[in-house]
């Protein structure tokens, strides 16, 4: 049996439970190694091996998959955040299906929720945006052409954009000519929960001069957003005039 298992952003103890167990019973580790924190191997047995699949190719990670499971062995195959989210765990995915090898995802917690969690806020708030999107600009990968970023950001929803701090100039621009002001508020969150981790708070107009002050070109996320202002009107949840299915309002309306 393989186990996809998201390690969560950074900090150790940001593993789910299940993801952890998972990678104290494997008798072999694959992990993300530029992105895994290795701490989150910690728990492992101590005659398990380990691969680091930064340095192997798709037919290698598959060809150590396949050789394991033969042998009965239990394989944690460890990725950074939540697998799901820029993890290319589908073309793996696929290969194992073909072999007809079982295998199991465990979600973990993705590095755009760590960043909310490290700048205290939240992605929706009422009166202000009830979308996020998560995206990526174009590098050396492309981008669909629906989904440019000037192009995404006519919504001016909550945006977190992945894998693309080290085009910050280009995309603050890109973000104004879709539709955001100057002047909305911005955030780039580096090794978000790690020891490491740094915060910087601008706007679209001046992120890109301090993010480079702050020396940040890689391993970050860049938020945009009027979610991370201090504009917002409060939810209806908690509400004492608003009833719902848990919680009758004082003065009985629904
Ligand atoms: N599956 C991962 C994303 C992998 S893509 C997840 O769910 O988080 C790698 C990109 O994710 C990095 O370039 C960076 O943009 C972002 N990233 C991953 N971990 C991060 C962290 N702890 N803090 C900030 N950004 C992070």
């Amino acid at each position: 049996m393989v186990y996809f298992i998201g390690a969560g952003p950074g900090d150790p103890e940001l593993i789910t439970v299940k993801g952890k167990r998972a990678i104290e019973e494997a008798d072999i580790i694959i992990y993300a190694g530029s992105l895994v924190n290795p701490q989150v191997l910690a728990g492992r047995k101590p005659e398990a091996m380990i691969y680091n699949s930064a340095s192997m190719t798709l037919p290698e990670v598959i060809a150590v998959m396949q050789s394991g499971t033969k042998e009965g062995k239990q394989i944690a195959r460890v990725h950074t955040g939540d697998p799901s989210i820029y993890g290319a765990i589908r073309e793996q995915m696929r290969e194992l299906e073909r072999l007809e090898i079982g295998y199991e995802v465990i979600p973990g917690v993705s590095s755009f929720l760590a960043a909310a969690a490290a700048v205290k806020r939240e992605y929706t708030l009422p009166g202000v945006s009830q979308t996020v999107i998560l995206t990526r600009m174009e590098g050396r990968t492309p981008v669909p052409d629906k989904e440019k970023i000037q192009k995404l950001a006519v919504h001016q929803a909550a945006m977190v954009i992945f894998l693309s701090v080290g085009q910050i100039e280009e995309l603050c621009r890109q973000l104004q000519e879709g539709g955001y002001g100057a002047d909305t508020p911005a955030a780039v969150v580096y090794k978000a929960s790690w020891e490491e981790e740094k915060i910087v708070r601008g706007t679209l107009e001046d992120l890109a001069r301090k993010v480079h002050e702050a020396g940040i070109c890689k391993t970050a996320l860049v938020m945009v957003g009027e979610f991370l202002g201090d504009c917002f009107e409060f939810s209806r949840l908690y509400d004492e005039n608003f009833s719902h299915g848990y919680r009758r309002a004082e003065n009985g309306r629904e």
